[in-house]
Formats: C-alpha cells, sequence, structure tokens
C-alpha cells in the first residue's frame, strides 16, 4: 500500500526525521491560507500516488498567498501519471544547495533490505541507476543487527565530506531504517535529501510502501488508505477478493493460482504476447469472484482477448464456467475470450459453457496461442479502423 507523501512526512517526523511544517489544502483558498501561516515562500505540491511529480509540473514554488492560491489552482483537478489531484500540500520553501537520494528498498536479488544513497539525487534514482550506476551506493543490511552506526555514518559520508553533515545524515538514515522495519515496508525513500546553503539537512520529499502482506499488524497505516487514490482495477480486486496486479499488455488474464498465474504470463510471453494483467482468483472460487474478475477485465480498454485458465483442484470448474457466462453476459461480450479448464468438474463446465456457445480446451499451450492471437487481431482491426493520416 503506498502511502501519500503529506502522510508519509508525519510518520518520517515522528521517527526524528528533518521534516519541514506542511498543511494540506483541497482548494486555492486553503492552499493560500496555509501560505499565510508559514509566511514567505512556499512550496505547493500534488499528493497524488505518482513520482515525478515535479517534471509533470505537480511542484511549484509560490512567492505568497496569492501564488500558492494560483499554483494551488493550476494543480488541482489536474492529472498525474493518470491520478487526479485532489490535494495539494504546502510547505515552506527550503533553500537547495544541493539534492541528494536516500532510500531503504527491499531487494529481492540479495534477499534483503538494503539502503541506497547518491549524491546525485532529486531526479529519477532508475535513471542514475541505469546510466551512472556508480554514483549510487548500496548497502544490504543484516536483519539481525540492524542498519550499525558505522555504517550509516559511511553513507553519510558518502554525500558530504564534513562530518556534521555526515552525522546528520547518518542519523537520518538509522531513523529512515526504524520507519522501513517498524512499519513492515518495501519502500522508505527521501528524495531529495537536500543540504541548505547553511548546511542543515533536510528531508524535502517522503515515500512509503508497506507490505500489503504487514497491513494486518500495521491499523494505523491502513487508516490512512485513500481509496480514491488507488487504481480503480486494484481496489475493486481487492474488495473482491482477489489477488490482482496491473501490467501493460493486452491479454486479459483470469487464473487459480499464483504459481500457475505466473506460467500463464510467462506462456503468453513465449508465444510473442503480454499479460494486461495478473490475476489470482484463488482456490475456491465461488462464481461471484470469476464475475467480479470479468467485471474489472472487461472494464479496462485496453484488454483485447480475455484468457481463463483453470485448473479445477479444489476450485470447480463448473462454478467458474458460470462465473464466466455470468460476467459476459452482465458485460456483453465484445471481446473474445480463450478457456481452458480442465480437472474437478470439467465435463459439467463445459456443458454450462457450450450452453452459452463458448468453446474451451483443456490444453493450456492451445488456449494461450489463440488468446495471443486474438488480441493480435483485434490489435490490427482496431489499426485499421483509424483513417489514414489521422489517429488519436
Ligand atoms: P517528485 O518530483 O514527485 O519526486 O517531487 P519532489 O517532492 O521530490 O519535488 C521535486 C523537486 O522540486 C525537487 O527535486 C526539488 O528540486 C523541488 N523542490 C521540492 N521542495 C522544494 C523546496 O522546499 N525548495 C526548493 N527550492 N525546491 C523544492
Ligand atoms: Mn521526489
Amino acid at each position: 500500500m503506498k502511502l501519500h507523501e503529506y502522510q508519509a512526512r508525519e510518520i518520517f517526523r515522528a521517527a526524528g526525521l528533518p521534516v519541514p511544517p506542511g498543511r494540506v489544502a483541497s482548494t486555492p483558498g486553503e492552499a493560500a491560507e496555509a501560505a499565510r501561516a508559514f509566511g514567505g515562500r512556499v512550496v505547493v505540491k500534488a499528493q497524488v500516488h505518482s513520482g515525478g511529480r515535479g517534471k509533470a509540473g505537480g511542484v511549484r514554488l509560490a512567492a505568497g498567498p496569492e501564488e500558492a492560491a494560483e499554483r494551488a489552482r493550476a494543480i488541482l483537478g489536474t492529472t498525474i501519471g493518470g491520478y487526479r489531484v485532489e490535494r495539494v500540500l504546502v510547505t515552506p520553501a527550503a533553500e537547495i544547495a544541493a539534492e541528494f537520494y536516500a532510500g531503504i528498498v527491499l531487494d529481492r536479488t540479495v534477499r534483503s533490505a538494503t539502503v541506497l544513497v547518491s549524491e546525485a539525487g532529486g531526479v529519477d534514482i532508475e535513471r542514475v541507476a541505469e546510466e551512472t550506476p556508480e554514483r549510487l551506493v548500496r548497502l544490504p543490511v543484516d536483519r539481525r543487527y540492524g542498519l550499525l552506526d558505522h555504517q550509516a555514518l559511511r553513507l553519510g559520508f558518502a554525500l558530504v565530506p564534513d562530518a556534521a553533515g555526515a552525522r546528520a545524515i547518518a542519523r537520518i538514515l538509522t531513523a529512515l531504517w526504524r520507519v522501513f522495519l517498524g512499519r513492515d515496508a518495501s519502500l522508505a525513500e527521501v528524495n531529495p535529501l537536500a543540504r541548505t546553503p547553511a548546511g542543515e539537512i533536510l528531508a524535502l520529499d517522503a515515500k512509503l510502501v508497506v507490505d500489503d502482506n504487514a497491513l494486518f499488524r500495521q491499523p494505523e497505516v491502513e487508516a490512512l488508505r485513500d481509496p480514491t487514490a488507488e487504481e480503480p482495477a486494484e481496489a475493486a480486486a481487492r474488495a473482491a477478493g482477489l489477488s490482482y496486479v496491473r501490467l501493460d499488455g493486452d491479454v486479459g488474464c483470469v487464473v487459480n493460482g499464483a504459481g500457475l498465474a505466473m506460467a500463464t504470463m510467462d506462456l503468453i510471453r513465449h508465444h510473442g504476447g503480454a499479460p494486461a494483467n495478473f490475476l489470482d482468483i484463488g482456490g475456491s472460487s465461488s462464481p461471484e469472484k470469476v464475475v467480479s474478475a470479468m467485471r474489472i477485465l472487461l472494464a479496462d480498454e485496453r484488454v483485447r482477448s480475455v484468457l481463463v485458465n483453470i485448473f479445477g483442484g479444489i476450485t470447480r470448474c463448473d462454478d467458474v464456467a458460470r462465473g464466466l457466462v455470468a460476467g459476459l453476459r452482465e458485460r456483453g461480450a465484445d471481446v473474445p475470450v480463450s478457456i481452458r479448464l480442465t480437472g474437478t468438474n470439467e465435463a459439467e463446465a463445459v456443458r454450462v459453457l457450450r450452453e452459452a456457445s463458448l468453446a474451451a480446451t483443456t490444453s493450456m499451450d492451445e488456449a494461450v496461442r489463440r488468446a495471443v492471437e486474438l488480441a493480435r487481431e483485434r490489435a490490427r482491426t482496431a489499426a485499421a479502423a483509424v483513417p489514414a493520416g489521422g489517429g488519436a
């Protein structure tokens, strides 16, 4: 679960990070009021679950209350990274001499939480990692001992040459480590970690992502959930008890079991296609779950074909078939579907599908190949439908 900057910065502040004060505003008037309260220059920042707000025009300086209102008016209601801006954060503008990066991520390749720092902060850190990896310092942390003082200090010296600055950064990294551990985070990040001309170190941005599987023991985090800021498909999937991850392809997938879902996505790639999502309907799927899954996929205009891949064990194929028929009926089947069903109550499932004029195969390979073909055909038809020289 992603938190908004204004939420993450309160958690960071409570842990002892040097976070400037801030106020959330949802109207230009409130933004002006906040700016008046702080006095002087302020920064008006879009609060959306997206990085790169600065580049998208979602972070703007304002000289005073009137300008703050103007900036808020320009930012509120716009869309950044696919998310509508409902609120802005108003914070006193810091003077910046240098921008660093500090983050803690779960690095699965080394099976460990890893602290990352870079003196090339403020910008997209993935790009730094790709183009100038030598400017990114990585330190995997052994959870038995945590981030040790000498390690934190060394990372501080990787960013600044003086002991006072390095110590300040070390304290920040130690506090960030406590947040990461204490909140079951998969990412805790400050970018930029800024140095002022006076040498003060400030956390000017705050990003915190908490592991969904730990939310049961993070009620304070769960309480911060903002349903309006989430991907609608992901929110709908969670409500329906489905495990769903949006991907960027065009073959929608309904699969039972995480392992089979991953194998399905591999096979889609193998046949030259691209999955639009990972969707696991789980073990004992009721028809309702399948209806919800179909609703989510068919509402996604990127989906050009739907692939259903069910290996019936505890899951009964006939339940899935009934859900499919109901789901397709509900939306009107304008998206082609390729179905593979095998296992428990397979014969009954085939009968239910046949009654609805749907065919099914027991071969996973055949169904996947068909789904990829169907998506490709649709892409071609869509391209042909665009008048020559035109296109949106
Ligand atoms: P992001 O683009 O979504 O990561 O948003 P950030 O909060 O990181 O802000 C983007 C950029 O705006 C930063 O890298 C800074 O260059 C600038 N910025 C943010 N806060 C301040 C501030 O208090 N003072 C100044 N001068 N610039 C700021
Ligand atoms: Mn940032």
